[in-house]
């Protein structure tokens, strides 16, 4: 279009004019043929009809070129500028460009196409960002995703989808050949004949998944369906350690708790008369009482130690400590003919730790050492190798059968339950001194020989921050 069509019209109205033209000028030359006009004045006539048909064409063209040159600059070429801008927002293209029309009708409709075009642009952005923002949100999350259509098919799925399922969430494909756990497919089915929402656990590659079905629906019209797969594996074992955990402790509690019931109605029975029964009785409840108190002060140690986060403290001098620790169980060593001794090889300083925490490490290994060493020797020394900072201790006791050693550590295991009631034991003492040493980022190393002791070592890297 624009100014291209303005010479083809201009060329027609100059054809049809020198058609004109010519046939008028036959016709004059057919009048003076045949003699009804003297030749001169046809002459004459047909000079002065192409004169004027050529003044009035030339007029006519004058006229054609300026209105049509006036439509197309007010009405084409705004239509032309309108359209292309139309087209760039069909591709996602916007550029605000308000122009000058000298029409107001057409400077009204650029306006609002302009308008228009501003908001949708607007309005893509924001979509653009929520739809970016619930797909990071999706791909970030720890739990799979599928998304179906009303018919079950599946039209998106996160990457966790493949690590959790092993397979992938293929687009178009019906969900049932990607999920076909006998639990899970009759939820689904359920879900897509509109009969309900479920939930279940099933079982991937030794781990438990839970898998929920929910519907995708606005206004109470349906789009389709949304399935989140979580991998509940470590939350079911924590669950089953907690659970094994308190039906322990409430194990271990009842024990003591039964004796000291048994013993004090065993007294109001009677036996409080016989004051020598009662004073033996009297002292095994205030034994097992003590016993009570050791274990509920143990349980509650552990669990603070567990919700410890950061290793907060000041410098800890390992040698005051285990002094401290050797008076207080030096009448213990000796009444069991256990020779107890320290030697301080190297100075030995953590830094970042709690002194009531490295004492309680000392307190329940000295202690064990006493405990399972009948008449022998506990060595303790603390040095530093390798730039590693060791705290040992050996014993000549019982020693540790190969079996139990991987146990020992865990809460209420105890090689010889029956000794280690007799000697005071809750078994959670190494279970303690495991969770200090690890929040200090030490380990134990332990070696042991039954019947010939054990040795057991606390390794802190040089720096525990
Ligand atoms: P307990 O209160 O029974 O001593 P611990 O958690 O301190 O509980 O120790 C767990 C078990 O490890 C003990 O019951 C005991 O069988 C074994 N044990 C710990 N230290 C020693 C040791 N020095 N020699 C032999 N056995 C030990």
């Amino acid at each position: 279009m624009k100014k291209k069509i303005i010479l083809p019209v201009i060329v027609v109205i100059w054809v049809l004019a020198l058609i004109y033209m010519s046939s008028c000028y036959l016709g004059y030359e057919e009048l003076s043929l045949r003699g009804l006009l003297n030749t001169d004045t046809a002459i004459r006539m047909g000079t002065q009809m192409i004169y004027k048909t050529t003044g009035i064409t030339i007029m006519a063209s004058i006229i054609i070129y300026w209105i049509l040159r006036k439509f197309i600059q007010d009405i084409i070429v705004p239509m032309q500028n309108m359209t292309d801008e139309a087209s760039a927002f069909a591709k996602g293209e916007y550029v605000h460009q308000v122009k000058n029309y000298s029409m107001p009708e057409v400077q009204q409709l650029a306006s609002a196409l302009d308008d228009m075009g501003e908001r949708l642009h607007r309005a893509i952005r924001k979509l653009q960002y929520q739809k970016t923002k619930a797909e990071s949100i999706v791909s970030n999350l720890n739990e799979a995703i599928i998304i179906l259509d009303e018919e079950g098919y599946i039209t998106e799925g996160n990457k966790q989808v493949k690590s959790l399922i092993g397979g992938e969430a293929i687009r178009n494909q019906s969900v049932l050949t990607l999920m076909r756990d006998p639990k899970v497919v009759p939820v689904i089915e359920k879900a897509i004949r509109g009969e309900g929402y479920d939930s279940c656990e099933f079982l991937k590659n030794e781990q438990i998944l839970h898998f929920r079905i929910g519907p995708i629906s606005k206004d109470d019209k349906n789009y389709g369906f949304i399935i989140s797969i979580r991998d509940i594996t470590q939350t079911r074992q924590l669950e089953a350690m907690r659970y094994q955990f308190v039906s322990n402790v409430s194990h271990e509690l009842k024990t003591p708790l039964t004796s000291i019931q048994g013993f004090a109605e065993t007294l109001k029975g009677g036996a409080i008369e016989n004051k020598e029964v009662a004073l033996r009785f009297i002292d095994i409840i205030d034994i097992e009482a003590k016993r009570l108190y050791r274990l509920i002060q143990d349980i509650l140690c552990l669990s603070e130690i567990e919700n410890m986060e950061n290793n907060q403290g000041g410098m800890v001098h390992f040698t005051p400590l285990i002094e401290e620790v050797c008076s207080m169980l030096g009448q213990d060593a000796r009444e069991k003919q256990v020779v107890l001794n320290f030697e301080e090889k190297d100075v030995l300083i953590l830094e970042h730790a709690s002194t009531d925490y490295i004492k309680q490490v000392i307190m329940n290994m000295v202690s064990n050492a006493i405990k399972y060493t009948d008449k022998g020797q506990v060595s303790i020394s603390t040095y530093v190798e390798e730039g590693k900072k060791v705290f040992c201790i050996e014993d000549t006791g019982i020693g540790i059968p190969q079996d139990s050693l991987p146990h020992i550590f865990e809460r209420f295991y105890r090689v010889d339950k029956s000794r280690s009631r007799k000697s005071g034991g809750t078994g959670l003492g190494l279970s303690i001194v495991k969770h200090i040493v690890e929040l200090y980022k030490g380990t134990i190393e332990i070696k042991s020989m039954e019947n010939e002791g054990s040795t057991f070592k606390v390794i802190f890297p040089e720096s525990n921050k």
